[in-house]
């Protein structure tokens, strides 16, 4: 009785299962009198289909009492994306109840709540934890409890997934409990997105449908070349060529991989290509295979921050002047300011009017200073190494600011530098042999986003 009541008080915070089972009732009840009273009444003309007369009480009785097949018990359900698959007996055998995980939830408490005894809850979380540490379950995501079809709901296995592209199925078997990590059947496809800039960046990768970590990783792969403060402007047009993983229902399970991103801006047109080298790292490269990679970064900040604070440019952002020795970042305070370069930090702390005052040295000539900090992350101290990207502090408005911004500067055998202008060292060439291979995985790129009828307009010319 207390598994019973346990379950039921499961099933009234998720009013789509009691939906489910009162609809799986109603469905079954009628389906099960028609059978019994097609037997009690079993009448030979029924069966007999040469009697064309009598016919027309025939297909009524013969569809009531054929069995229903797992695609019709399954219609509608999220197992139905298996069909076809070798787990997809198993799932047609049973109901399911799909549950969001909500803050608070653990995997224990979930199978609690469906009615295991603590030592059926520590076997299950044991065979699962072989395959999938439970503690990843994370609020938002479903779990799909399987009951059987017909008499008491009583929990007989689970499914969730564990990754994109795999998911992890619990099975009770008898007294015991079963896991498995199965693949599941996705599809692998190649998008492309090209947007104009209307207000910022970060809205037209919104409107265009640009996942937030594909945005992310094309504007950390254009941090080396563009100044995301000053140089992206309304009229601007970005494309990205990236891949995505879907299940079988066409529902995007992720979005990773940019092959391909281009910037155009007031004055160049920018094209990078994804090419892994032979020692097994992927980095972007120009089309004539120099890579994107610089000595310094760009822009040393969080660029999605700045990208997606379109107010901020009403705050003054100075570019470098023989008043202003330095270039000014905006972003909200608290966001991530990252070393422009690998190096080491020489001072850390209070400036004068620098406020809160960072510099780093990267080589005999080149050092970098961030001004105005707010505060810096934890175990970071003078003398330490840092690399390039790295978290090195948070923006803030420390010392004589007028609100959250990074002054940045270069440092030129200890003199400030225009960041805009600076010579740096010129980057990496790709080796002969690996230049034959970069062709060919541009040809191959640009091939794949010409048959999508998606030329980079602006490419075009720039190919000839
Ligand atoms: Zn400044």
């Amino acid at each position: 009785m207390t598994r019973i009541s346990v379950y039921l008080s499961s099933a009234k915070r998720n009013p789509s299962f009691m939906k489910k089972l009162g609809l799986g009732f109603f469905l079954f009840v009628p389906a099960a009198i028609f059978a019994v009273a097609a037997l009690l009444h079993q009448e030979p003309e029924v069966a007999d289909i040469k009697d064309t007369s009598s016919s027309v009480s025939i297909p009524v009785v013969v569809e009531a009492q054929r069995p229903k097949t797992c695609e019709e018990r399954q219609a509608g359900q999220p197992s139905a994306s298996f069909r076809g698959h070798n787990i997809w007996s198993y799932l047609c055998q049973h109901k399911e109840e799909t549950y969001t995980v909500s803050s608070g939830d653990t995997f224990a408490k979930l199978l609690t709540q469906r009615g295991l005894s603590s030592s059926q809850v520590h076997d299950a979380s044991q065979a699962v934890r072989r395959l999938w540490d439970t503690r990843d379950l994370k609020v938002g995501q479903d779990v799909h409890f399987l009951y059987p079809l017909e008499g008491k709901p009583v929990f007989r296995g689970l499914y969730l997934l564990a990754d994109p592209t795999h998911l992890v199925l619990l099975k009770r078997v008898g007294q015991d409990f079963v896991a498995d990590l199965i693949s599941v059947p996705s599809i692998t496809t190649m998008v492309y997105k090209e947007s104009r800039i209307t207000t910022s960046l970060f809205d037209a990768a919104n409107q265009s449908g640009v996942p937030t970590n594909i945005l992310i990783e094309m504007i950390r792969a254009f941090s080396y070349d563009v100044d995301f403060q000053r140089e992206v402007k309304e009229g601007n047009t970005f494309s990205v060529f990236y891949e995505t993983v879907q299940d079988t229902n066409k529902k995007v399970l992720s979005s990773r991989n940019i092959a391909y991103a281009s910037m155009r801006l007031n004055d160049r047109f920018l094209r990078i290509y994804a090419h892994k080298t032979k020692d097994g790292t992927t980095s972007f490269y120009f089309r004539d295979g120099s890579s994107t990679r610089k000595a310094l970064l760009k822009t040393p900040v969080d660029g999605v921050r700045i990208s997606s604070s379109f107010g901020m440019r009403m705050h003054p952002i100075l570019g470098y002047s023989k008043m202003h020795k330095g270039i000014d970042f905006a972003a909200p305070r608290g966001t991530p300011i990252r070393a422009a370069g690998n190096g080491r930090i020489v001072y850390m702390g209070r400036f004068g009017a620098y406020g809160n005052y960072l510099k780093i040295k990267h080589n005999d000539t080149f050092a970098t200073a961030y001004a105005h900090i707010h505060n810096f992350p934890k175990g970071l101290r003078v003398g330490q190494t840092v690399k390039q990207g790295q978290l090195v502090a948070f923006i803030g408005s420390t010392g004589r600011s007028t609100g959250p911004h990074l002054h940045y500067e270069i440092l030129k055998n200890g003199m400030q530098v225009n960041p805009q202008s600076v010579k740096l060292p010129t980057s990496e060439k790709l080796s002969a042999v690996e230049m034959k291979r970069f062709r060919q995985v541009v040809a191959k790129v640009e091939m794949q986003m010409a048959a999508q009828g998606k030329v980079d307009t602006a490419q075009l010319v720039q190919n000839r």
